[in-house]
């Protein structure tokens, strides 16, 4: 097992498999920017399956034991179901997880599962359809959300998580409504303090809903209580309901940053490797991986990369807008 500078463990792989997605949230690939004719990598720009796989498999003898499949949408990239299959084999692998828009599980949840992926979480903002539609760029309807989780709920996933984005102004005056839908579903929800990954969102302090706020409100109409931490390196405020209905988390990256057990390390669609959400460059491993290096290069590559590893981004964040740094953004390298 690898540390990093401040003596953080690698544990958690993010791979993003695709920098394209069916949706266009306002947050995250604005219309304006990610239109007709933007540019997605082509396929050959891509990391294969195999070389998806070749290089999980090293990241797990340096230490991962949770992976996590990511994009932009991962379910628009063809026959994922195949990606999660190799995956599930890899030895040491304890935890393998999906983030989803989820419009596209209906056909696909039972074979995600069958081929091995152990949980999903599925993202809404809001059940307002008005308010959704205008968050993700009018591309779906809350229902066909709803229907991907039904799907997923059928294939045996549970509990099912659901992420949530708050900004002020836009779905905030709607948390307490899905708090109490996801309560008696018996679905696990977490709100995200909305947060400046990426150039392309306009991001202000003032958008963000600090998780102070989030808990008060939901406290307020639904009483809730704090539950410890699991783990050290869980990014998840969590909290149970007061009358026994299940529970509720909140990251908040923004206000109560969490990088002093941050052991994530994010592979981007074409193999870049990012030891920050909000690495501005990353390591690229393709070109030695195409240009025929071995497993002891490629190894040395990343473990020197995760040794000088010193990001605590959130933790020394300014409060004023931070859009002004060149970071990677957020469907490059995955939530
Ligand atoms: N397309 C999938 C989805 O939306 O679930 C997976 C990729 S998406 C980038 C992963 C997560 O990041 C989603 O839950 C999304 O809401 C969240 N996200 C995207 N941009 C964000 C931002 N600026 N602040 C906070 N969360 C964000
Ligand atoms: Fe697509 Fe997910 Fe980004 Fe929305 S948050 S645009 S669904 S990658
Ligand atoms: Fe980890 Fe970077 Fe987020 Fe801190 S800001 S928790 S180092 S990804």
């Amino acid at each position: 097992m690898i540390t990093d500078a401040f003596d953080r463990p690698l544990r958690d792989l993010r791979i993003s498999v695709t920098d394209r997605c069916n949706f266009r949230c306002t947050y995250c690939m604005p219309t304006e920017i990610f239109g007709e004719k933007y540019q997605f990598m082509k396929n050959h720009q891509l990391l294969s399956f195999e070389e998806i796989v070749r290089l999980t498999r090293l990241i797990v003898q340096l230490g991962a034991v949770k992976l996590r499949l990511t994009g932009g949408e991962p379910l628009v990239r063809q026959e994922i179901e195949k990606l999660v299959a190799y995956l599930a084999e890899i030895q040491g692998v304890h935890d393998l997880a999906m983030t989803t828009n989820g419009v596209l599980l209906p056909p696909k949840a039972a074979m995600l599962r069958d081929a091995g992926l152990k949980r999903v979480t599925i993202s809404l903002d809001t059940l307002d359809n008005d308010i959704f539609r205008r968050m993700n760029g009018g591309k779906a309807d809350v229902e066909d959300v709803l229907k991907g989780i039904r799907a997923a709920e059928v294939a045996g996933f549970s509990p099912i998580k659901i992420n949530a984005v708050v900004q002020r102004g836009v779905n905030d005056h709607t948390i307490v409504d899905l708090a109490r839908f996801c309560k008696d579903n018996g679905y696990v929800l977490r709100f995200i303090e909305y947060m400046d990954v990426g150039t392309r969102n306009g991001w202000v302090m003032d958008d963000v809903v600090t998780a102070d706020e989030i808990i008060q409100r939901i406290d307020a109409v639904l009483p809730i209580e704090p539950l410890p931490r699991q783990y050290a390196s869980e990014t998840s405020l969590r909290f149970r309901y007061r009358d026994g209905g299940g529970e509720l988390g909140i990251i908040a990256s923004v206000t109560k940053p969490f990088c002093g057990a941050c052991s994530r390390l994010r592979m981007s669609p074409e193999g870049q490797l990012y030891t920050c959400l909000f690495a501005t460059h990353g390591t690229d491993l393709k070109t030695p991986l195409r240009g025929g290096a071995t497993d002891d290069e490629l190894l040395d590559i990343i473990a020197h990369m995760w040794k000088k590893r010193s990001d605590r981004y959130s933790e020394v964040r300014s409060t004023q807008t931070t859009n002004d740094r060149d970071k990677i953004e957020m469907y490059y390298i995955g939530g």
